[in-house]
């Protein structure tokens, strides 16, 4: 598989520290808030490409952290802490607002058939890894304390700016809300590894320290639950393209330090969900979540194609009309597929082109846009509509577009409601020709063939059925 590298920022063949076995690593929620849709793009395509990779024959093992401590609204450390500010705007303890919202999350997950990772971790379970981690920075010499907090030094690196597009200016806009530049930092790269200072009083969890009562920086999390559940080696790090500077830069040079190698061999990064306002973020208050889609009616699966009809590495706009497109594509979709009969045998050779173009299409830094494409191509082929399910069924191990639902609920409903409706229409034709109401004839004719029903007129009368083979 050739995946896009952030670091080296080309596109790379991708080979595992040991073959056949994938350590993946995603950077959670933080869970302040409802995750809006722009936050799910992110894990929908992390989801497609942990499908793929266990597609292909891998073993993957994904760990996922959940940010419930220590997240400040600036990603330079300063800044307002986000589970304060999200426990105060509910009048709730910090814990509560996290359980709430981490439960909230994988609800969406669920909707979205993102599958939950093998391992999910909440910062607050890992305070004594934290405390162990950073003590063997300081023991190292890339770490020191100053005002009361620990804090990491970036110029005991061989190379900080590891992504390479990030600079000292980056830097710079990264903390320009802040509200005053800590002083403490020996470079302006540096960043807390441990509060014990904090200007927070409120700052409700706390734990014992060899630097006194305190709280953990939001970096350390990912580097040290990465470590305890996928060891020293890590292959695919995940997350949305605003962490890659400066947490991910500083994941990396935390781990390194603290392994004394090199730490992770790919970085997959996913470009942002846009709206008219720009970039989608908590922080803007009114943002756009899957329940809001729902009680829109949207089927959250819309949304999860929607993702993929474009590829993770560009910036993808969202707007209702964009949305409809794509519902109607989906509902179209399912109705093809219901009507392919079930009936036969699979054949598994001719299956394999198929399944072959699909991989291609995927191997190319998943291009999702093109594997969709590949659903199509199955069923303009000719080949057996029990073949044709096969391969859309194995699509959609990766897709997880519930792509053959249709086949049950449309059988199911085909009996009852959506022949109703055929038969109603097509009393309503026959009115309106014994009218000589030509206009609605014909628009009942053109509703019925969107519908792909066939009209025959027999002896009997007129008979219908729905259409087999489309192309
Ligand atoms: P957060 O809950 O803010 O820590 O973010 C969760 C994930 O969503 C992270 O991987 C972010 O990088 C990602 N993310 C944040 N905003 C967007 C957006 N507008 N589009 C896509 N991903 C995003
Ligand atoms: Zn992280």
């Amino acid at each position: 598989m050739i995946l896009y590298n952030s670091l080296g920022q080309t596109k790379q063949e991708f080979i595992p520290h040991t073959a056949g076995k994938v350590n993946m690593y995603t950077c959670g929620p933080t869970v302040y808030h409802y995750a809006h849709i722009g936050n799910l793009r992110t894990y929908i395509m992390e989801d497609v490409l942990e499908k793929y990779l266990r597609f292909s024959g891998y073993d993957v093992n994904r760990v996922m952290n959940i940010t419930d401590v220590g997240h400040l609204s600036s990603d330079a450390d300063t800044g307002e802490d986000k589970m304060v500010a999200g426990a105060k705007r509910e009048h709730k303890t910090v814990l509560e607002i996290a359980e709430f919202y981490t439960d909230a999350f994988f609800a969406d997950c669920k909707k979205l058939n993102i599958k939950r990772p093998d391992v999910v971790e909440p910062a607050t379970n890992c305070i004594d890894d934290f405390i162990n981690m950073i003590s063997v920075l300081l023991e190292k010499g890339f770490a020191y304390i100053a005002g009361g907090n620990v804090y990491f030094d970036t110029s005991k690196l061989d190379s900080y700016y590891v992504f390479g597009n990030m600079n000292e200016e980056d830097l710079a806009v990264g903390v320009r809300d802040s509200v005053e530049e800590d002083e403490n930092k020996k470079n302006k790269a540096d960043f807390v590894l441990w509060f014990t200072k904090s200007k927070f009083d409120s700052q409700e969890l706390k734990w014992n320290s060899p630097w006194g009562v305190g709280y953990p920086g939001w970096h350390i999390e990912c580097s040290c639950i990465s470590c305890k559940h996928n060891g020293e080696y890590l292959d695919i790090h995940c997350g949305g393209i605003d962490n890659a500077f400066p947490h991910h830069t500083n994941e990396i040079a935390q781990s390194e330090a603290f392994l004394g190698h090199k730490w992770c061999g790919y970085w997959f990064h996913v470009l942002h969900l846009n709206d008219a306002r720009g970039k989608m973020s908590k922080s803007k208050g009114d943002f756009l979540t899957v329940s809001l889609l729902e009680s829109k009616s949207y089927d959250p699966l819309v949304y999860r194609m929607f993702c993929l009809q474009s590829h993770y590495r560009k910036p993808l706009t969202f707007s209702y009309d964009s949305l409809d497109n794509t519902a109607k594509t989906y509902d179209k979709l399912i109705k093809r597929i219901s009507v392919l009969s079930k009936d036969g045998v699979p054949d598994k050779e001719k299956a394999q082109p198929f399944i072959n173009s699909f991989k291609e299409a995927l191997d190319n830094d998943l291009n999702t846009s093109l594997g969709l494409t590949c659903v199509y191509d199955v069923l303009k082929a000719d080949i057996d509509d029990a073949t044709k399910l096969y391969v859309i069924s194995e699509f959609d191990k990766v897709l997880s577009l519930d792509l053959t639902k249709g086949e049950t609920s449309q059988k199911n409903c085909c009996d009852d409601e959506i022949s109703a409706e055929v038969e109603e229409l097509i009393k309503k034709r026959t009115e309106a020709r014994a009218n000589k109401d030509w206009a609605t004839a014909d628009a009942i004719r053109d509703k019925l063939k969107e519908m792909n029903v066939v009209i025959v007129d027999t002896k009997d009368g007129i008979k219908w059925h729905f259409e087999k083979h489309q192309t």
